[in-house]
Formats: structure tokens, C-alpha cells, sequence
């Protein structure tokens, strides 16, 4: 069965993002789609967005009991949820409950394979915005992990956090001051129509 799904992209810097209107009409058919098999890792770049934007969720992130916390990242592990798993941050009547700006980038970024978004000729400049960006994040947030390691700070040390967050802010800041070309190469909202052959239950790959 054929269907057409919306897409909205959003060149927001460093919270870029993608809506898909798939998810409301998910055909997983579970109540939870993609987020039953997914923990979300935060970074450096997350990390210190929270800190300056949602400084309430930061200190749930560290609270949760089911973190895992390396030297510059925090994974909210998932849980076990019937047959499967499911995301702490999702719930089976209104989905993922963070705002899209607050999650990690594979949220953000994320769109089932079977939508084949990146296949259409007319989409290949969003394609390679999505790539530049994940490579940019990719090495800010090894830079930040460089960084703490040098002063000898770790997330896994309570007493360091307030510490480390606060290097990685300087970091970033210093870091993302030339803000790279391919931010400027596209408009701020672009909205996209793509067909799908849908698959329902397991049958549709994640
Ligand atoms: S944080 Fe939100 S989008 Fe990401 S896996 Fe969890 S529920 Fe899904």
C-alpha cells in the first residue's frame, strides 16, 4: 500500500530537526514505534543547550535511575516494556514528551528507512545539510570530550559535572563561533512530500 508522508525540515543550527507526520500513524502498530528501540545519548552539544535552556531537565537526565554516564556523554537507558523496550522519555498515549529542540541529535535527525526521504532528487541538498551537520556535531563533541579529559574532569564524577558542563560551554562557545557555510546554504523551514510502500508491524524496518 502506497502512502504520501509529510516532512518539515528545520535548519536550526546545531537543534536542526526533521518532522515527520508518519509517527501519528506509525506502522509499527505498538504504541511506540522507534523510540522502543532506542536510548538516547547526550553530548556535549545537548548537554550544555539544556544547561542554558532547560536546566530542570539536565538535572532529571542525572537523576533518572538507568543512566549510563561516561566521561562526556549520558545515556538514558531503555526500558523493558512487554516483548520489547521502550524510551523514558516516551509515553504510549502523546509519544516522546521532549519538545524537539531538547532531544539528542538522533531524535532530531531520525526518519524510518522506509520512507526513502534521502532517494528523491529533489531533497539531496537536505540529505547532505543532515550529513554536514552530523559530522560537525560529531567532531565538537569529541573536541569537548578532549577537552575535559586534559583537565582531568569526568560526567561519571558527580562533584565534576558543574565543572564540566561549564568547560564544555566554552568550549562550544569558542568552538561554534565561525558558524560553518552549509547553515547559511538552506532556508530556515523547508516542507517536502515523499510516497512510501508502507509495511505494517515488524514488517516495516526501523
Ligand atoms: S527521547 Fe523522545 S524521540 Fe528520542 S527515543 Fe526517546 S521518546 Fe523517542
Amino acid at each position: 500500500m502506497e502512502t504520501q508522508v509529510n516532512l518539515v525540515f528545520h535548519n536550526n543550527g546545531l537543534r536542526s530537526y526533521i518532522e515527520v507526520d508518519l509517527c501519528e500513524r506509525c506502522p509499527r502498530q505498538d504504541d511506540k514505534g522507534c523510540c522502543g528501540f532506542y536510548s538516547p545519548v547526550f553530548y556535549a552539544t545537548d548537554l550544555v543547550y539544556l544547561y542554558h535552556n532547560k536546566p530542570d531537565l539536565l538535572e532529571e537526565i542525572f537523576a533518572i535511575n538507568g543512566i549510563t554516564v561516561l566521561d562526556a556523554s549520558v545515556t538514558v537507558n531503555q526500558r523493558p516494556d512487554g516483548a520489547s523496550y521502550r524510551c523514558h522519555f516516551h509515553n504510549r498515549s502523546g509519544g516522546c514528551r521532549l519538545a524537539q529542540t531538547l532531544r539528542e541529535s538522533i531524535c532530531r535527525h531520525f526518519v524510518c528507512p522506509g520512507i526513502g526521504w534521502e532517494k528523491s532528487p529533489a531533497l539531496q541538498k537536505w540529505r547532505l545539510f543532515f550529513e554536514q551537520l552530523a559530522d560537525y556535531e560529531i567532531s565538537l563533541n569529541n573536541g569537548a570530550a578532549e577537552l575535559l579529559q586534559a583537565h582531568g574532569l569526568t560526567l561519571r564524577d558527580p562533584g565534576d559535572r558543574q565543572q564540566a558542563i561549564q568547560l564544555m560551554d566554552e568550549y562550544l562557545a569558542q568552538a561554534t563561533s565561525n558558524r560553518p557555510a552549509f547553515f547559511d546554504e538552506m532556508p530556515t523551514k523547508e516542507a517536502a512530500m515523499v510516497t512510501c510502500e508502507l509495511r505494517f508491524g515488524r514488517d516495516w524496518t526501523l
